[in-house]
């Protein structure tokens, strides 16, 4: 089976899990899930937090004000969409875009790890703690685990079933909405991933 099928499988069962935390507040206000965009065979996989309002309307990851300040960082290092795959942790938007519940976070889990498992990335680019924090306790870096603070703009080299893999962690792009002097720090911080290839 292709890759994209594999994927497709994916949003088939996250459609009909009705026992997720946020299954009922989906269907209530007719949003959808976000299960991820792009390539299908992508080096660099980004994973962030959860769909926001504009998310759960398109299904599409990152279409908001926080994917305005994504699509400035990749173009600040010269990326397209099409060459990466952009998921989030949780699949589907929080009420009032709240932090993941701890068992918001176990109920998508197993799909991010599909996720990785077949797209096989060399790199993954976490996007805020929360992103950084599932993928540094599933690769076992718990003894590298810093406070996101700290851990910013750093690469984590470890292994993957498939082979060799990066995590290199990144600040949420959202925090340059808040303060917009940021993205100077962003933008300084995606540049790790020049050096690790596309
Ligand atoms: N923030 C995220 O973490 N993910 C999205 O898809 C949109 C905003």
């Amino acid at each position: 089976m292709s890759k994209a099928n594999e994927l497709k499988k994916i949003e088939k069962k996250v459609l009909t899990l009705k026992k997720s935390p946020l299954y009922a507040y989906r269907t209530e206000n007719k949003y959808l899930p976000v299960i991820g965009e792009g390539s299908s065979d992508a080096q660099i996989m980004f994973i962030g937090e959860a769909p926001g309002k504009n998310e759960a309307l398109t299904g599409k990851p990152f279409c908001g004000a926080a994917g305005k300040i994504l699509d400035e960082l990749l173009a600040s290092i010269d990326l397209k969409r099409e060459e990466i795959y952009i998921t989030n942790i949780i699949k589907d938007r929080p009420p009032r875009n709240r932090d993941p519940l701890p068992e918001e976070i176990k109920a998508y889990a197993s799909f991010l790890d599909q996720q990785i498992e077949i797209i096989q990335p060399k790199i993954i680019a976490t996007l805020g703690r929360y992103a950084m924090g599932y993928i540094i306790k599933k690769f076992g870096l718990d003894s590298s685990l810093e406070l996101i603070g700290k851990a910013h703009g750093k690469a984590y080299t470890t292994k993957a079933s498939y082979g060799p893999v990066t995590v290199v962690a990144l600040y949420h792009p959202c925090v340059a909405l808040y303060n917009r002097k940021q993205i100077t720090t962003l933008k300084k911080d995606f540049k790790i991933l020049q050096k690790y290839g596309k």
